[in-house]
């Protein structure tokens, strides 16, 4: 595993082309900035790693365009000790900016193959979540409820109500909604009953499946 001079160069560009697209969170950008994105990529590819673009890894899945990564943990506002439930583990590479930031990070992956790759590869980085899960991101992680912010990086059909239930009063779900393409929905509880809704714009995820692989 290396990293290089090189490589510090192309993260520092791939930070400077994130702020020209609106990133300004300090804590987000010194993230881009530290993180070894080309570890997370097949070797082989590494030349990919940083252009702002989302790339193939295994299970058929996609690790997340850097702005993607960097846009939804900028709008949920994560900061240190936040206690974070993360949807869709992949590759790590999103686990790795919330843990950069200093969250407190549950990680639930639905494809047995990631689970296992990503809970061994992200602590030989130095990163390492409360827990990774293999499970069922549909239902969150009730045992470990409430959290802070609830962060989905797949694509869904409708908005989870267990994920509703599971945000603290004052905290954030921020969720891609739709099939094809999604319109990233943030959700903030105002009150045990009372959510307010916010639609950001348009992305494109791989899909959030139900039930374990
Ligand atoms: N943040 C990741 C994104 C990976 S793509 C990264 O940047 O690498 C989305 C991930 O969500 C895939 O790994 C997919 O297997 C996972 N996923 C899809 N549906 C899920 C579900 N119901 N529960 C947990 N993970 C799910």
């Amino acid at each position: 595993m290396k990293d290089t001079a090189k490589h510090q160069g192309l993260r520092n560009q791939l930070a400077t082309v994130l702020e020209a697209k609106g990133i300004t969170d300090a804590n987000v950008l010194r993230a881009i900035r530290k993180i070894p994105r080309h570890l997370f990529i097949d070797s082989g590819f590494e030349d990919h790693a940083y252009q702002d673009k989302a790339f193939p890894i295994a299970a058929d899945q996609t690790i997340s365009q850097p702005y993607t990564v960097a846009f939804q943990t900028q709008t949920l506002e994560v900061t240190s000790n936040d206690k974070v439930l993360e949807i869709g583990t992949g590759s790590g590479y999103q686990t790795a900016v919330l843990l950069e930031i200093g969250a407190e990070v549950y990680s639930i992956e639905r494809q047995h193959e990631l689970f296992k790759r990503t809970s061994m590869f992200l602590p030989k980085l130095g990163y390492k979540p409360k827990k990774f899960i293999f499970g069922d991101g549909y239902k969150g992680l009730k045992e470990k409820a409430p959290f802070d912010k609830i962060i989905v990086t797949a694509g869904a059909p409708f908005v989870p109500k267990a994920l509703l239930a599971q945000i603290k009063v004052g905290g954030m779900l921020l969720i891609p909604v739709g099939d094809r393409t999604q319109v990233m929905t943030l959700f903030t509880r105002k009150s045990p009953k009372e959510f307010e809704k916010k639609e950001l714009g348009n992305f494109a995820f791989v899909p959030m499946l139900e039930k374990k692989n």
